[in-house]
């Protein structure tokens, strides 16, 4: 192993101590509470970018989450990273993310403005942390530091509510790194096939962008879109691998090994030029966005009826009412809800 590598020895430590399992490491416990955790059962019935409803080969969060997974295990393998974790942090990265995505996000943050707002990755140490309550001690899941460091990606809202000691806590171990790289990879490559599939996406558009032609130079005209799709994110696994390992070998500070983590210039601007197009003609398409914008209105009228009702709650969250107040009680329920689930409550 790399010597920036988590090692599950040192950086397993647990909120709640336990004894050594006699067959698994530390992060392979943890991998194996999150597929067992209800919160990952429910990303199949959310959305990636088309609604899982609307067609059975679409992407869900799961096959997402599913696919950044073995991205990343291969990937940390190859670095010489620990692709346990690596595997574990994958599987959970998702898992705050409330029905509709990013606008879902948006919305639950705009009714909780004053309440300590929300963020899907904020919200996924949250949901390891407590509301997957298995035991009934308050230490949800009880997964290692290293993996609950991972999942909070980005801006934390002032004022919502993490575990005390994740607060101010320290940069997340190199394995993040890798996932977050391997999720760009996973999505930039299955939105383009979901986005095609869907018809929203014009193959003639897509043939002038730069990183397919790289993609089909050596396949013949008449190759699959899967066959192309394969060839892209070998194209990205790849530069990505071949880019950080001289540099993660010679960098001297964790700091320096953080940075080596990285594609190539000429990818990245290929790369960036696919996402681009993808957020213009995928992401804010009138078909996306039209669902999305029905989505959000349900989670605003569903929030509100629940505020006004916390008698309508489910009994395990009123129990929650008393601790968390009515807001993020609420909030906590409508996050957890799948697409489907949420649109049964809106319809019914
Ligand atoms: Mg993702």
């Amino acid at each position: 192993m790399s010597r920036f590598a988590s090692t599950s020895r040192d950086a397993g430590v647990r909120r709640l101590t336990e004894g050594a399992d006699p067959i698994r490491t530390n992060f392979q416990r943890d991998r194996d509470r999150i597929i067992h955790s209800t919160a990952f059962r429910r990303l199949q019935h959310k959305t990636q970018v088309i609604a899982a409803y609307e067609g059975d080969h679409f992407r869900s969060r799961m096959t997402h989450s599913l696919e950044v997974s073995q991205m990343a295990r291969g990937v940390a393998r190859a670095l010489h990273l620990n692709h346990d974790l690596a595997e574990a942090i994958a599987l959970a990265h998702d898992l705050g993310h409330p029905p509709y995505g990013h606008v879902g996000e948006e919305a639950l943050h705009a009714l909780m403005v004053d309440h300590g707002g929300f963020r899907h990755n904020a919200h996924g140490a949250r949901i390891v942390d407590s509301l997957e309550d298995r035991h009934g001690d308050g230490f949800g899941l009880n997964l290692t530091r290293a993996t609950r460091i991972s999942l909070l990606k980005g801006k934390i809202p002032a004022g919502f509510p993490l575990s005390p000691d994740l607060v101010d806590s320290p940069p997340p171990p190199l394995e993040a790194r890798v996932v977050d790289l391997c999720d760009r990879i996973a999505y930039l490559c299955h939105d383009l096939d979901d986005g095609l599939r869907a018809e929203v996406l014009e193959l003639g558009d897509i043939q002038e962008l730069a990183i397919w032609q790289r993609a089909t130079t050596n396949l013949p005209a008449t190759a699959p879109i899967a066959s192309v799709i394969s060839q892209l994110i070998s194209i990205l696994i790849m530069d990505l691998i071949t880019t950080t390992d001289p540099s993660l070998e010679s960098a001297v500070t964790v700091g320096e090994a953080r940075l080596a983590i990285r594609h190539s210039d000429e990818i990245t601007v290929l790369a960036d030029e696919l996402l681009r197009y993808l957020r213009e003609q995928f992401y804010r398409s009138r078909r996306v966005l039209a669902e999305m914008e029905e989505g959000q209105s349900h989670i605003r009228s569903l929030y509100k009826q629940f505020v006004k009702n916390p008698d309508s709650l489910p009994a395990s969250m009123q129990a929650r009412l008393c601790q968390e107040g009515i807001e993020r009680t609420v909030c906590d329920y409508v996050a957890g809800m799948t697409d489907r689930y949420l649109r049964q409550l809106s319809d019914g």
